[in-house]
């Protein structure tokens, strides 16, 4: 008897371990730019390796930005994004502060729309699974010049991924760093790009070794204010309100952190977008005024935050566990983004 080997792509099984962004669909999105022509050939084709010159662009001065968004498993079979014009708005920011052509926003959201459609049966149904949604643009022309690029690819890829929480809501150890920086001011701190996460991972590697799971950044020219924890943003209960760095051109515009304040305003609290140094922060949770303390991003939604380090004091917030305003929130969005509840705000959009 032989023993035939069949290749033939399959979703992964209901209840085998997902983790994040190990395991990709079996098609991708590609679409073409190329100056004077603009873009073009817009195309699905299965999951593969692509081809590059070594001289391609972004490998040598990294002209790239990115985007992440999720389909999420709804009732019968429905599959909801979650306000995904933010995105394609987010993703022309960043391509016109890296110099990369724009693509026009309803493109953008066809492109996802279509690509989650055709790979819907690899969306995983488990509770709190989802659908990891990459958008990418890089530029190709094999040049070593430094200039932007003539020739680009935007590219969709999709990767199914397990629950971001295991068993409820895990307050994480927060690292405030104060020797290296993430962004500036005029930098490209508020742009998607990969730039800002390649100067990131020391800080986060000196993080890790000490225990802590994410570093919280300060402003890259004093060093005394609070910018963004790795990839969320950073939202604080300070006395009752609910108070966030102001978007300053250094801090990326999250769609979570967006969300999430308008929810505060709605849910009745007094919501501060300002200033906020990292001293004001130590005597708040000194005092105690510190409430509550979460992250805001796609990957967690909300990501409490237990515990902060800042020089050689260890602050805890909220004796190490989720506060309330914080569980509110994380089961609201959830809510709207599975479409287990109303949506007010017409953010949910069915595929
Ligand atoms: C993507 C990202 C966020 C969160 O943005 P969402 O749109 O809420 O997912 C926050 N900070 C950084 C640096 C990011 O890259």
């Amino acid at each position: 008897m032989l023993d035939i080997t069949v290749n033939s792509v399959m979703p992964p099984k209901a209840g085998q371990p997902l983790g994040f962004g190990r395991v990709f669909t079996e098609h991708m999105f590609m679409m073409d730019y190329t100056r004077g022509q603009g873009w073009h050939d817009a195309r699905v084709v299965p999951y593969q390796n692509i081809s590059l010159s070594p001289a391609a662009m972004v490998l040598h001065y990294g002209q790239e930005i990115f985007e992440g968004l999720k389909a999420y498993p709804g009732e019968n079979g429905e599959v909801y994004l979650f306000r995904p014009d933010m995105n394609a708005k987010r993703s022309n920011q960043s391509c016109e502060r890296l110099v990369i052509p724009p693509i026009p926003e309803e493109d953008f959201v066809q492109a996802v729309k279509t690509i989650v459609d055709i790979d819907r049966k690899w969306i995983p149904t488990d509770p709190g699974t989802s659908l990891y949604i990459r958008p990418f643009i890089i530029a190709t022309d094999p040049f070593l010049g430094v200039a932007p690029g003539s020739n680009y690819l935007f590219m969709i890829i999709l990767s199914p991924s397990g629950a971001y929480y295991e068993s409820g809501l895990e307050p994480v150890g927060i690292w405030i760093e104060d020797e290296y920086v993430r962004a500036v001011r005029g930098g490209m701190g508020f742009a998607k790009c990969g730039g800002n996460y390649a100067c990131s991972l020391i800080a986060q590697q000196k993080a890790h070794d000490d225990g802590y799971s994410q570093v919280l950044w300060l402003d890259g020219v004093e060093r005394k204010y609070i910018e963004e924890v790795g990839a969320m943003n950073i939202c604080f209960k300070i006395s009752g309100k609910i108070v966030t760095p102001v978007l300053n051109g250094s801090i990326l515009p999250g769609i979570t952190r967006n969300s999430v304040l308008t929810l505060c305003r709605d849910m009745g609290y007094e919501v501060e977008e300002r200033r906020i140094s990292v001293d004001e922060l130590v005597e708040a949770a000194r005092s105690g005024a510190l409430e509550e303390c979460f992250g805001t991003g796609t990957a967690a939604v909300i990501s409490p935050v237990g515990k902060l380090r800042y020089k050689d004091e260890v602050m805890e917030i909220g004796g190490g566990k989720i506060g309330p305003v914080s569980q509110k929130l994380y089961d609201t969005l959830t809510g709207i983004q599975w479409g287990k509840l109303d949506d007010p705000y017409g953010w949910r959009v069915t595929v």
